[in-house]
C-alpha cells in the first residue's frame, strides 16, 4: 500500500487501532501468505495457521476478557477481519463466523453456564465454530427453514440438512438454526449450541466447491440427532432475533472482509501495472489501465468508510443498524468483485494462470456478495428503509 493511501485508510483510527492493524497485517502477510495458494492447491484446511490466532489474541476480538477474549471495541474486530481477509479468506472467515455468529449470540443471549461452556475454548482457538444456517432449499429465506427440532425428553431432535458450511470438519461448535413448528415459519425458528463431536445423528460430508477448496465446505445431515436441553439458546421459538443480531454483526465482520480484498486487488494490480510494459511503455502509464486503478481505489475508499462508520456506531452503542449493515456489506462486497475483475484486466491473460494469485480472488469475491444477506436482500432492505415500509 503506498503512503499516500496508507495515511488515508488510517484517518481516525486511535493509536490502539492503529497498532492493532499495524501488528495483524505484518502477521497475516509473514506467517499466512507464503501458504495460501498451495493450501488452495491441495484442498488443505488451514488448521495450522488458524492455530497461529489463538495464542495472539485473534480468535476472540468480540469477546470479554472475562471468558479469555481479548476484545477492546468493534473497530479493532473489524481491523482484523479486513486485514486477515487481505491475505486469506478462511482464516478470516474462522474468525468471523466464531466471533460474529457463535460468540456474539452466546454473550448476547447465552446463559452463564452456557458463557462458561463455550467462549473460553472459542477465544483461545480450541474450539472452532460453524454457522449451520442455509439449506438445500435455499439460505436468503430463512424464515422458511426444514429442518425441524422436535421436543424430546432431556433435549431435541434435531432432522436436516444444511450445506455449504464452512469450518465444519474441524469446528467444535455448530450454532445452528431449526424449527419447534414448521408451519409457525420464523416463529418457529429456534437456536442450539451443538457440541459435533458428541452428538449422534449428524453426518458431515464433503460439499464439493470450484472454488474455496481450503474451506473444505461440508454438508451436514442431521436425522432425529439429539441435542439436550443445554442446547437451547434463548427460548423455542426466540431464535430468529438472535440471528437477526448475528447477522447484523456478521455483515459487518464481512463487509469488512470485503474491504480486505479489494485492497489486495488494488496492493497487487498497483505494482504490476508499474511493472509489465507493451509499447515501449509501462501499462500503468495508460489512461485506460489508470482509470481501473481509479475506480478500484475510489470504491475500496468508499465502502472502508461505511464499514468504519458501521464500527463506530456499534461502538457508540447503537444496538442494530440494519440500514448501515447493509449498506455497508452491499457496497463493500460489490467493490470486492468489481475490484477483482479490474484487477484481473490489468494482468491480462496472467490473470488466468496459477501464477497470479488475482484470478482467485474473483470467486472468492463473489462469494462474499452471498453470505451474510446476498446484494438483492440487501437492496431490498435499503429500499424498503427509504420508503418508510421498515423502520427497523
Ligand atoms: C463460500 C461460501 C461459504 C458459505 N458458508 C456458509 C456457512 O458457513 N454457513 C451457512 O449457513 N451458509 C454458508 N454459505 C451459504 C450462503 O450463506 C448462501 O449461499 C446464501 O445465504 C444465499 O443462499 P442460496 O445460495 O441458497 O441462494 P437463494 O436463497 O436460493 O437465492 C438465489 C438468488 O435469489 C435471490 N433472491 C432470493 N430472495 C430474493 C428476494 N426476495 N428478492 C430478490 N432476489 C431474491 C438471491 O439474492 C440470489 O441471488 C456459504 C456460501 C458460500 C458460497
Amino acid at each position: 500500500m503506498s503512503a499516500a493511501l496508507e495515511r488515508m485508510a488510517d484517518f481516525d483510527l486511535t493509536e490502539e487501532q492503529r497498532q492493532i492493524r499495524a501488528f495483524v497485517k505484518e502477521f497475516a502477510e509473514k506467517e499466512i501468505l507464503p501458504h495460501v495458494e498451495e493450501y488452495e492447491r491441495q484442498a488443505k484446511y488451514p488448521l495450522d495457521l488458524i492455530a497461529k490466532l489463538g495464542p495472539l489474541g485473534l480468535m476472540g476480538p468480540m469477546i470479554p476478557e472475562e471468558y479469555g477474549g481479548s476484545f477492546s471495541d468493534v473497530m479493532s474486530y473489524g481491523l482484523i477481519c479486513e486485514e486477515l481477509a487481505r491475505i486469506d479468506w478462511v482464516v478470516a472467515s474462522a474468525v468471523s463466523v466464531a466471533n460474529s455468529l457463535a460468540a456474539s449470540s452466546i454473550i448476547n443471549f447465552g446463559t452463564e453456564e452456557q458463557k462458561q461452556r463455550w467462549l473460553p475454548g472459542i477465544a483461545s482457538g480450541e474450539t472452532l465454530c460453524s454457522a449451520l444456517l442455509t439449506e438445500p432449499g435455499g439460505g436468503t429465506d430463512l424464515g422458511n427453514l426444514k429442518t425441524s427440532a422436535k421436543k424430546v425428553k432431556g433435549g431435541y431432535e434435531l432432522t436436516g440438512t444444511k450445506v455449504f458450511i464452512s469450518h465444519a470438519a474441524y469446528a467444535g461448535l455448530f450454532f445452528c438454526v431449526a424449527s419447534v413448528d414448521l408451519a409457525k415459519k420464523h416463529k418457529g425458528v429456534t437456536a442450539f449450541l451443538i457440541d459435533p463431536k458428541t452428538t449422534e445423528g449428524m453426518t458431515i460430508s464433503d460439499f464439493p466447491m470450484r472454488t474455496l477448496k481450503r474451506d473444505n465446505l461440508a454438508e451436514v445431515h442431521m436425522e432425529n440427532a439429539f441435542v439436550p436441553d443445554e442446547a437451547l439458546l434463548g427460548k423455542e421459538g426466540g431464535g430468529f432475533p438472535i440471528l437477526g443480531a448475528a447477522l447484523d454483526t456478521g455483515r459487518f465482520s464481512v463487509a469488512a472482509r470485503c474491504v480486505g480484498q479489494a485492497q489486495r486487488c488494488i496492493d497487487l494490480a498497483a505494482p504490476y501495472a508499474m511493472e509489465r510494459e507493451a509499447f515501449g511503455q509501462k501499462i500503468g502509464e495508460f489512461q485506460m489501465i489508470q482509470q481501473k486503478i481509479a475506480d478500484m481505489v475510489n470504491r475500496t475508499e468508499a465502502a472502508r468508510l461505511l464499514v468504519y462508520r458501521l464500527g463506530r456506531m456499534k461502538d457508540a452503542g447503537v444496538g442494530r443498524c440494519s440500514l448501515e449493515s447493509s449498506l455497508a456489506k452491499l457496497n463493500a462486497s460489490q467493490a470486492a468483485v468489481a475490484n477483482a475483475l479490474d484487477g484481473m484486466q490489468v494482468f491480462g491473460g496472467y490473470s488466468c494462470t496459477e501464477e497470479y494469485e488475482i484470478g482467485r480472488l474473483l470467486l472468492e469475491a463473489k462469494s462474499l456478495e452471498f453470505g451474510e444477506g446476498t446484494s438483492e436482500l440487501h437492496n431490498r432492505l435499503i429500499a424498503e428503509f427509504a420508503l418508510g415500509i421498515r423502520k427497523q
